[in-house]
Order: C-alpha cells, then structure tokens, then sequence
C-alpha cells in the first residue's frame, strides 16, 4: 500500500510528542485489560528494540516509585499487586532498602522497576518518519487535514498546504493527539456518538541544574490522576521535575511561573534538600484527554469499522501517556486492523 502522512507542522511531533517526559514505561499503573497496559507492555520491548537497531538515544535506567509517607503504603502496594497481574518485572523494596539506596529521599518504601527507561523522542520520531520514506511512503509536512467525505468507499480528502487540494485514499486513519476531536468532526459520515470531546490537562516541567541525588527516575506514589511530579533525566543527563496538572480551556503552551512553590514544596516532600534557586522553567505538555477532570481514567480509544460503522476508517483518540512507549504496538494493532479489511 501507499501511504501518505499529513502533518500540519513543519516537522512530525511538533504536537504532544515534542512535550513529554520521554519515559519508556513498563506497564504497572493499569489495569490488566486495558489497551494501554498490553501496548505499553508489548511497545516496551518492541520500543528498547527497535532503539537498539536504529541506534536511537535510550537508555534502560530503571525507576523508584516511592511512598514518603506510611499512610501512601497501601497505595504503593496496590500499584505493586497491579505490575504483578501484568506481569511486569517489579521489586517491593523495604523502607530499610528505600532508605539505604536513597539516604537523601524521605522514604517508607518503594517499588523499583527495572524495565522502566527514557528515549530521546525526536530521535524516535526522526526514525519512523525515516522508515516510512525509506519503505516508499510520503511524509507531507506544512499540510493541514480539512475534512474528508467517504464516496463508494474511497475516502476524498481536503488538504491544504498553502493552497487547497484533495487526495483519494481507501483508508484514514485519523491518529491527531490533541486535535482528533477536531479532525473526527470533518470526516462525513463519522456519527458525533463515536467522537470524544478531548479535555485538555496541562503538565508544567521544571528543570534543576543542581546537584543531586539521582541516577534513576523517581515518581512519587500517583494518585489516579497523575504520575505526581517526577523525576526525570534528557538524554544528557539534566533532570527535571514534572509534569504537574491543571485543566485547560485552551491549548495554550505558555509557562506558569506562579507553579514554582508549588512544585518546591510537592519535591520536599520526598527530596528536602532541593535548593529552590536552582529549579527554572522548562517546558509545558498537554495531555489529550478524553475524560474531564472529575471522571475516571479512560482507555486509549482505537475505534474501528465494526465500532462505528464506516469502512476503512480507525479513529484513534485518548493516546496520552504511556503513548511513546506504546507507538510500535499501536502501529502494529492498527496495520492488522487495516489488513482484516
Ligand atoms: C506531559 C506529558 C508527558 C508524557 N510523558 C510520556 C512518557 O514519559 N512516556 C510515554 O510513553 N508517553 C508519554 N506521554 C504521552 C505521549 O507523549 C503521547 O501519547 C504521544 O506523544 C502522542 O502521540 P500522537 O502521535 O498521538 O500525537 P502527536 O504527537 O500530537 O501527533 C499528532 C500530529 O497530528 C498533527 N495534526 C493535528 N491536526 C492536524 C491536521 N488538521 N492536519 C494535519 N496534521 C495535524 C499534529 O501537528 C501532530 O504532529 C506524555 C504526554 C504528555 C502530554
């Protein structure tokens, strides 16, 4: 098959793929059933693979997650019961472990995750994009998705790249992150009943240029909502904290800066000798969601023909974080739906 990809940027992952933490997860936080526990699951190994072939910056560097306070016990054994199910490699580590591995960190426990990683992302992205021309597909940047009407099974679709213009193609698949709701809307005659509405949750990141502690990544026990300000490492080695959450209204990638005693006080919880000087914005994501803020957790959304009715069409929206990890998986998944039809 042909395949053309419309990126309205000027490069691919200009979208929420450039504002992540670029972790590559292990699969503990979901539940058993989810897709986002058996792509993340399957997309890790397939991810550390492919990395090593393509030569991609990544690095296996493990991660704590860690309970400062006893009453978050119950919560880290809960993700630790939840990694066991998946079959995810894990270590529950004693308070007397925490503490002899991290003297500095306020501790009760933690869980440590061998299979947990970072990927430098543009590298990632540059690869695929790579891959795809290398395999006789177009990557056509500069070039917006408008709509697309479905005639005798072939989709039409509008584009514009400076100036208007359609192309034909028997399949779309509509993969826009923050944006899918939009794109979902232009495509005739996708029903509103399978569109979500996306939410957006904001996540700020700070960055420290101090000394520090940590030669792993460390995330504070999550509630259901977030991972908690974590730490994280650029292929560099430069660590930073984040992300935080906040809901949106827009998509608005301006920095915060009120956010820092907040963040200052959320890291000495667990770290107490952070020097606030040293912390400095860095950079904003925005989580595409398809929950509001006052609903549970939603599975990634891959609907197919049999879902909502139109041939050749995958609609895929919610692909927020484990969505690096998870990439390869969800392609893999997505190229065997698209050859059952
Ligand atoms: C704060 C944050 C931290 C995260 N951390 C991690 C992590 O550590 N590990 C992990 O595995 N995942 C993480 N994720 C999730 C991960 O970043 C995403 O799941 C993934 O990047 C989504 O990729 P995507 O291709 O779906 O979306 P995008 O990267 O946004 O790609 C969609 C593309 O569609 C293009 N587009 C949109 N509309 C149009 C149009 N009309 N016409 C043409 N092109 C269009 C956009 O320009 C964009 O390039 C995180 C996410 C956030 C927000």
């Amino acid at each position: 098959m042909s395949v053309a990809v419309i990126e309205k940027e000027f490069r691919s992952g200009e979208g929420i793929s450039s504002r992540n933490s670029g972790v590559i997860h292990a699969g503990m936080y979901y539940p058993q059933s989810s897709l986002k526990t058996k792509f993340c699951i399957s997309g890790n190994k397939l991810l550390y693979k492919y990395a090593k072939n393509k030569n991609i910056n990544h690095k296996k560097i493990g991660k704590y997650i860690i309970a400062s306070k006893s009453s978050e016990l119950k919560r880290l054994k809960d993700i630790y019961d939840q990694g066991i199910i998946n079959g995810v490699n894990l270590e529950l580590c004693s308070k007397d472990k925490t503490n002899s591995l991290h003297p500095e960190l306020i501790t009760e426990g933690s869980i440590f995750s061998p299979e947990t990683g970072i990927i430098d992302v543009p590298e990632l992205i540059t690869a695929l994009e790579g891959d795809i021309q290398h395999n006789g597909g177009l990557v056509s940047l500069n070039t917006s998705f408008l709509k697309a009407i479905q005639k005798d099974n072939i989709f039409e679709i509008q584009c514009n790249d400076g100036k208007e213009f359609a192309i034909k193609s028997k399949f779309l698949i509509n993969s826009s992150g923050i944006s899918s709701e939009v794109v979902a809307q232009s495509i005739e005659p996708l029903d509103s009943r399978y569109i979500y509405p996306i939410s957006y949750a904001r996540g700020h990141y700070f960055k420290y240029s101090g000394d520090h502690p940590f030669s792993t990544l460390v995330y504070p026990v999550s509630d259901e909502f977030t991972s908690g300000l974590h730490v994280g490492f650029d292929m560099s080695g430069q660590i930073r904290f984040g992300p935080s959450i906040d809901w949106v209204d827009d998509i608005d990638y301006s920095f915060d800066e009120s956010l820092k005693e907040n963040f200052i006080s959320s890291i000495k919880s667990y770290w107490p000798s952070l020097n606030p000087d040293k912390l400095q914005p860095d950079y904003v994501g925005i989580r595409p969601k398809i929950q509001n803020a006052n609903e549970q957790m939603k599975d990634f959304s891959i609907l197919e023909p049999k879902d909502h009715g139109i041939r050749n069409l995958i609609n895929i929206q919610g692909i927020e974080s484990p969505g690096v990890t998870s990439c390869l998986s969800i392609g893999e998944y997505v190229t065997n739906l698209i050859s059952k039809n």
